[in-house]
């Protein structure tokens, strides 16, 4: 209110008002200090969407986001707004330390140096990976995937640019860096990977308040959010034709056309509304039906491209309309689960030897497979409270092979190998490029304990591909295997298969690399039933009737099971 009023008294207070509106927002900042951001001057025309979200000073802030937005540049400005101006000190947070040089150099640098008092606050310290202004106030850049750089720097604010692609495991680390503070705001912004994975995953969009970007229909001034069949929204906008020249956007209601000269001045007139009010943190999506720069022809490209590669459609999807895209055999789901069901009982007698794999955590999953005509089907699952149950039931099975996971528990794990000699295996979880074979098994030596190790991706990009060409087959009952859970129409089996989703990502090198990446929800059927895949690539040494030479033991049966 004194503000307002002061305002009319005449220039000097023009300045106060000015540096009030300066100190709360960010993009005004902006503008009078003139930055340039990759290599445009900083501006919200066109892209007036970007206003509400670089002034939100809402705790935590999701922004599942399409290409070329704006949004990382916006992140860019506000973090050095955050330092410079309020005082805060900031991590802005990047999947690898690798990426974060050229992304100082590429993107902070050039807005610094663009103008020369921003310059001389932050030229006391120049390290590329660490900003501090002349108060002392400073802008870490760090890369996920180096935990120990992650535990040492107190902050105020943090940004985390491309989420879905960042290192899951060390990110509470990350967030722990604000836990001295008072002010401790996070945004997360990313460009979508699966659904249920990262940006999407139920502790990030699924929970925020959804705000989506809406613009007025010229022809019946109706507000809409540009989509094409989006779930969220009962109307659609997109008309596709026959290729990537012959799409419209049109008004559901008037069939008004939004051209391609039209929609970036429309933004102007855009406002933002949560589709979840109730959600706990604060959401924005936008897609590129609303990009400032790209016609519909371009936009739609990837689409076209995508109906004969699929990694186009991916990038169509995440990329240009900012949504999850899961491609067939990228993640298990509750229907392709389903279609592998049979009209077959658990348990019984085995028709094969079985294939046992053995996942460890605070309880023991146990996952049998029997085989027959190179068909795999569940045999059993089994859940253990403790190793003495998990010895007595192997002790009382007929001929099997089996994986045990190596991981949390070693010294438990090894003992069982070493008595189930030549029949049970550790086996090592290795990440992709160390190795080109499924699994590698090593040599059974006298009082060693047998090991197996596992290339990752390979192993679970096999056990969807034997479930996707019905080669693995599971009892009618499938849904009803594994821990109770009474909210679902399913149980532990199903809930643990569909958790992990097949993700590609930049390695340490640059190179794309696909893993196999989990969320927060337990994953263990999914590990047990990979490790039974495993132990399928070696058979069980013959079973000897006591008083048999020991060293029959070593003899295997040739291709048995199948
Ligand atoms: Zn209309």
């Amino acid at each position: 209110m004194s503000i307002a009023l002061s305002s009319k008294r005449g220039a000097p207070n023009t300045a106060t008002n000015r540096a009030v509106r300066n100190l709360a927002r960010p993009d005004e900042w902006a503008i009078d200090m003139g930055l340039r951001v990759d290599g445009h001057n900083f501006t919200l025309e066109k892209g007036e969407y970007v206003r509400q979200v670089i002034r939100d000073y809402s705790p935590e802030i999701v922004i599942p986001k399409a290409a070329q937005m704006r949004f990382t540049v916006t992140m860019l400005v506000r973090a050095l707004h955050a330092v410079s101006v309020r005082g805060w000190n900031v991590l802005y947070l990047l999947p690898l330390k690798t990426g974060a040089v050229p992304f100082v150099q590429g993107r902070i640098d050039p807005i610094i140096e663009s103008n020369p008092s921003l310059a001389q606050e932050f030229k006391a310290v120049d390290n590329r990976l660490h900003k501090q202004s002349l108060k002392k106030f400073n802008l870490y850049i760090r890369g996920t995937n180096i935990k120990n750089e992650l535990q040492e720097v107190p902050v105020d604010f943090q940004v985390w640019d491309e989420r879905d692609r960042m290192v899951e495991e060390n990110l509470g680390d990350a967030r722990h860096r604000m836990d001295g503070s008072h002010i401790k705001k996070l945004i997360m912004l990313s460009t979508p990977t699966v659904e249920g994975h990262g940006i999407y995953s139920d502790d990030a969009w699924d929970i925020s308040d959804q705000h989506r970007w809406e613009i007025p229909c010229p022809g019946c001034n109706r507000f809409q959010s540009l989509n094409w069949n989006d779930k969220a929204l009962d109307y659609n906008n997109l008309k596709v034709g026959s290729d990537r020249s012959d799409c419209v956007l049109e008004c559901p209601w008037c069939q008004h056309v939004f051209s391609d000269e039209e929609r970036p001045f429309l933004n102007a007139l855009g406002r933002w509304t949560p589709y979840n009010p109730d959600g706990e943190v604060r959401g924005y999506h936008i897609n590129q039906f609303n990009s400032p720069t790209q016609t519909l022809s371009e936009i739609m490209r990837d689409y076209f491209k995508g109906l004969r590669e699929v990694k186009y459609m991916r990038a169509f999807w995440n990329q240009s309309m900012g949504l999850p895209y899961t491609a067939v055999g990228d993640r298990f789901t509750v229907e392709l689960l389903d279609k592998c069901r049979e009209r077959y009982e658990v348990g019984g007698i085995p028709s094969s030897y079985l294939q046992i794999g053995i996942d460890v955590g605070t309880h023991i999953h146990a996952w049998c497979w029997t085989r027959f005509n190179n068909i795999r089907r569940l045999w059993n699952v089994k859940l253990f409270q403790n190793f003495d149950q998990l010895d007595r039931w192997l002790s009382s099975l007929p001929q099997w092979v089996g994986v045990i996971d190596a991981h949390p528990e070693k010294s438990k794990s090894r003992e069982l190998a070493l008595k189930y000699h030549g029949r049970l295996y550790m086996g090592f979880e290795q990440d992709r490029d160390q190795q080109g074979e499924i699994a590698h098994f090593g040599s059974v030596k006298y009082q060693e304990a047998p090991e197996v190790k596992i290339d990752r991706t390979l192993a679970f990009d096999t056990v969807i591909g034997e479930f996707l060409n019905g080669r693995a087959r599971l009892p009618y009952s499938a849904r009803e295997l594994g821990e109770h859970l009474p909210r679902k129409d399913y149980n532990g089996v199903y809930h643990h298969m569909i958790q992990q989703a097949r993700v590609e990502e930049e390695n340490a090198r640059g190179i794309i690399i696909a893993r196999w990446k989990r969320n927060r929800n337990p994953d263990h059927w999914h590990h047990a039933c990979m490790f039974a895949t495993i132990a399928g690539y070696t058979t069980p040494p013959l079973q000897i009737p006591g008083g048999f030479s020991s060293a029959m033991n070593k003899n295997v049966i040739s291709g048995a099971g199948s």
